[in-house]
């Protein structure tokens, strides 16, 4: 019973810790592209720059807004998850089209890193469509996906999925990998496993707990391997709801 109390309190305090390194990282994820978007729009406002120098203006201007947006909806959608007010809307989703859309969204950055993009398509598309949430799925996919090219400065990164008792799909990269230490953390909302680190990567901690809840909610299960230095692998199942 002691001891119950004793794990509940550490738990708690863990809790205090995570939350209070997530609003000093959230104060700067958002700060951060905000400034962006002021900054720049001023730069606009004034007479005499180039017209080039315009362009390079109005995309930095359009991708901090994404990012912001981007951040402001996991806080969100984290919010609805804890507050179990998400639910599900079933479709007929084609995989290889999610696929070849998540490579067309990604192939710019991972081009910016010089990194290798592959993806694993199946060749008859008539075998891959599912009846499932395909925003979830598509959310799963490309919090993994953007991890994977985040934390990858060299190599490859690629994504596929195969059929077994269940539908699995994985993605897999050449990055920094992840400590042994930080393994049974990395899906708790928040979490930062390279925060102790110099290197600053962007992101709030919520990425993989989305996932995690999604392929959860989807009927599936979601689960890694990792060696620090060589890569990660993270795969997920959801139930196989092919006609
Ligand atoms: P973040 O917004 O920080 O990316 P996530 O919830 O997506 O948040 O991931 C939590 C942590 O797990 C990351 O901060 C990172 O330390 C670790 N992590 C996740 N994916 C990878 C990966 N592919 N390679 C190395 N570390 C990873």
């Amino acid at each position: 019973m002691y001891l119950d109390l004793e794990k509940a309190m550490d738990k708690a305090t863990e809790s205090d810790r995570l939350k209070t390194a997530f609003l000093n990282n959230l104060s700067h994820e958002i700060r951060t592209p905000l400034n962006a978007i002021v900054g720049f729009t001023t730069l606009l406002g004034e007479t005499g720059n180039l017209n080039e120098d315009r362009m390079e203006f109005m995309e930095i201007i359009t991708h901090s807004s994404d990012h912001l947006l981007e951040i402001v909806d996991d806080i969100v959608e984290i919010s609805k998850i804890e507050a179990k007010l998400v639910k599900l809307t079933y479709k007929e989703i084609n995989i290889n089209e999610m696929l070849q859309r998540l490579y067309v969204r990604f192939k710019p950055s991972a081009d910016e890193k010089n990194i290798i993009l592959n993806y694993n398509k199946k060749i008859y598309d008539k075998e891959t469509i599912i009846f499932t949430d395909g925003y979830k799925l598509f959310q799963s996919l490309k919090n993994l996906i953007s991890n994977a090219i985040k934390f990858t400065q060299e190599g490859q990164v690629e994504f596929g999925f195969s059929v077994l008792d269940k539908i699995q799909f994985y993605v897999s990269d050449t990055g920094i990998g992840i400590e042994k230490e930080h393994h049974q953390n990395i899906f708790s909302s928040f979490y930062q496993a390279e925060s102790s680190c110099t290197q600053r990567y962007d992101g709030t901690g919520l990425g993989l707990t989305i996932a995690r809840a999604y392929v959860e909610l989807l009927g599936g299960k979601i689960w890694f391997s990792s060696e620090p230095g060589k890569g990660s692998l993270f795969c997920f199942n959801i139930p196989d709801t092919r006609h």
